[in-house]
């Protein structure tokens, strides 16, 4: 297999955040651990890995999904509001949360570089999944920025911005976003409630962030993080040994409502399993063998039916987060 062959891409740095003195508890060698984790169980990393150096993303293709004033502000001297923002860095009297500036080796402005990069992986991978059928990235999955904000650790949204990319090169004309990640994909819901050629499913914690948001914006417009997915499924705390038939229905839902779609981009997320450290998580608590079973269940959806998928690691917090990740992809890669 040629390097342009990979179906794994990542990028060449990693979006970490102890370098810029946010103190979010992201591990930021997930992605080393499950690599070296593939190549220990006899997987060609060496031939299968694509480390991404440039960005492929800019401004034209956030121009398709968020608003005009947000992309400026991310582009000029509006940049660390936004950062702050999406971050969640600032509490509501201007005061620092999970930051420490004093601790920072690095200028918060270098974190959107690092989103792009990331976003860019997105990109690479749907483009490598319409040519092999899948493909992973070990980025991206920011599946709560909305049209006009970041929030939830997301600054601009990766996934819608690849799919209308994809669009308008005419590679696509339907896509579903498959998001298994433990929080709702607000973002993506809200941004593509009106775009016929986007349906989402989102299976989540039924409670808990970003579902408790209240329910309108500071200037009193309604908070988008409420706009409801094409399908949704709440998962409530308990309720673990539902979570794949629960899913599983949800999927047949979605195939039963639409017709079928050229891409499927799966927002994979760790943070589901038991052992991710991320509090805002804790409600959704599944086994590694849960985590594997959500997996397959999805692939195999996917495989049947000779949909191409895409695969971004998304959500997945503290020492364990590599877990589930590699679990899975080992199987794809030797077994599968
Ligand atoms: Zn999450």
């Amino acid at each position: 297999m040629a390097a342009d062959e990979a179906l794994i891409f990542r990028p060449a740095v990693e979006v970490s955040f102890e370098e810029f003195g946010i103190l979010i508890p992201i591990d930021d060698d997930r992605t080393a651990q499950v690599l070296a984790s593939l190549a220990h169980a006899g997987v060609d990393t060496g031939r299968l890995v694509r480390v991404v150096e440039e960005p492929l993303i800019g401004r034209e293709d956030l121009l398709r999904v968020h608003t005009p004033s947000y992309v400026e502000d991310l582009f000029s001297s509006g940049l660390e509001r936004r950062l702050l923002e999406a971050y969640e860095l600032v509490d509501e009297r201007g005061g620092y949360v999970r930051y420490d500036p004093a601790r920072a080796r690095r200028p918060l402005s270098e974190l959107l570089d690092r989103v792009l990069l990331g976003a860019s992986c997105t990109y690479l991978a749907c483009l490598r999944a319409l040519e092999a059928g899948y493909a992973f990235s070990c980025a991206g999955g920011y599946h709560h920025a909305h049209a006009s904000f970041g929030h939830g650790f997301c600054v601009i949204n990766d996934v819608v911005i690849a799919l209308r990319r994809l669009v308008a090169e005419g590679r696509i004309e339907r896509a579903w976003v498959v998001d298994v990640d433990a929080h709702k994909g607000d973002g993506t819901a809200a941004l593509t409630q009106d775009d016929p050629s986007i349906a989402t499913l989102s299976i989540h914690m039924a409670g808990g962030w970003p579902l408790s948001l209240p329910p309108t914006l500071p200037d009193g417009s309604p908070h988008p993080s409420h706009i409801p997915s094409t399908v949704d499924i709440p998962v409530h705390a308990g309720k673990e040994d539902r979570y794949t038939s629960l899913l599983e229905e949800g999927l047949a839902g979605l195939a039963d409502l639409l017709p079928e779609p050229d891409l499927v981009v799966v927002v994979w997320g760790a943070d589901p399993y038991e052992k991710d450290t991320l509090p805002s998580a804790s409600e959704l608590s599944l086994s590694l063998d849960q985590m594997f079973a959500r997996d397959l269940l999805v692939w195999r959806f996917l495989q049947d039916r000779g949909v191409p998928a895409s695969f971004l690691m998304a959500g997945g917090y503290g020492p364990h987060a590599w877990e589930p990740f590699s679990r899975f992809l080992r199987w794809v890669f030797l077994e599968g």
